[in-house]
């Protein structure tokens, strides 16, 4: 039997004082309800949805409900989970009336030939699977209204950026199960004020998410149109190919996303072995994780 292994994350960013008690306490429950299905024999997939679900029904972070609005004063939602024992992907984007992403993520991993699908056709899936379709006015939170009267006014040159000091949020979790499989998974609502369509480096294999049971499995956070340049989640796996632990090849990726496009983003990581790394440029990243020789989750931010 493998050592079961999960860590989740709440995005990179420059999070304020006042809200990292939140944070950390999203990170925690979301480990807490991962580790709990790990724990009862659950696979390194389902142990990543269920993680995530609980990132996404949390309003702190940038995920399902309580992301931030596109240019329309929209919630546009992007996620994606993948399978290190098949590299089966399942991915949807540009969705806006999916409570929970990750739970269609799953539904087209498990059940469509595709790996990705986006908008209506998305939505027009998660039904015919049994998923019910919400109100998009259900994701809308008062913080997100204020902050998009705030950014509408900015120059189209500012609005839909990155910009770490402004509330992020991404989640995202990566795991390894007893049977020894890897799994990763990511969701999110994107940049606020980003243009209607507009999809970021979170639901993109490679970039925002890779797993591969012969190297590892990363979820990426940080600047999407950067991340996606490096093609970086699946960069640190190839890192891990080369030989670095998971500590040396996250700090590698995220160091080499700033040399080569100044981009800031963070990276979780699990290799085959079940060995952990973090690593991140921007101010701060909110993540936990759980080994089996840890008695207690870490949770650090
Ligand atoms: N990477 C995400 C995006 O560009 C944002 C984030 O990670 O906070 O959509």
């Amino acid at each position: 039997m493998a050592k079961p292994v999960l860590i989740v994350h709440g995005g990179a960013w420059e999070i304020p004082a006042e809200q990292v008690e939140a944070c950390r306490a999203g990170c925690r429950r979301a480990l807490e309800r991962g580790w709990a299905a790990l724990a009862k024999g659950a696979s390194a997939v389902e142990a990543c949805e269920v993680a995530i679900l609980e990132l996404e029904d949390d309003p702190v972070f940038d995920a399902g409900i309580g992301s931030h609005l596109n240019r329309d004063g929209r919630v546009q939602l992007d996620a994606i989970l993948m399978d290190g024992r098949t590299l089966k992907t399942g991915a949807v984007a540009a969705v806006e009336r999916l409570r929970n992403p990750i739970q269609t993520a799953r539904l087209v991993l498990e059940h469509s030939e595709h790996m990705m699908l986006v908008g209506p056709g998305a939505e027009q899936f998660a039904v015919e699977r049994g998923v019910s379709l919400c109100n998009p006015s259900e994701l809308v939170i008062a913080r997100e209204v204020e902050l998009w009267y705030k950014r509408k006014h900015e120059s189209d040159a500012g609005r839909g950026r990155f910009q770490p000091k402004e509330r992020l949020g991404t989640v995202g979790a990566v795991a390894r199960d007893a049977q020894g499989n890897l799994a990763a998974g990511t969701s999110t609502g994107g940049t606020a004020c980003k243009y209607p369509g507009r999809v970021g480096d979170s639901p993109l294999i490679g970039c925002g998410c890779y797993a591969d049971n012969q190297t590892g499995a990363v979820s990426a956070t940080g600047q999407g149109e950067e991340i996606m340049k490096m093609v970086l989640a699946k960069a640190a796996c190839d890192r891990l190919a080369g030989g670095l632990e998971p500590q040396a090849a996250a700090e590698k990726a995220v160091a080499v996303l700033g040399e080569r496009t100044e981009g800031l983003g963070g990276l979780i990581v699990v290799d085959a072995q079940g060995r952990v790394g973090a690593a991140f440029s921007t101010p701060n990243m909110a993540y936990a994780l759980r080994t089996a020789d840890s008695a207690d989750p870490v949770v650090r931010l």
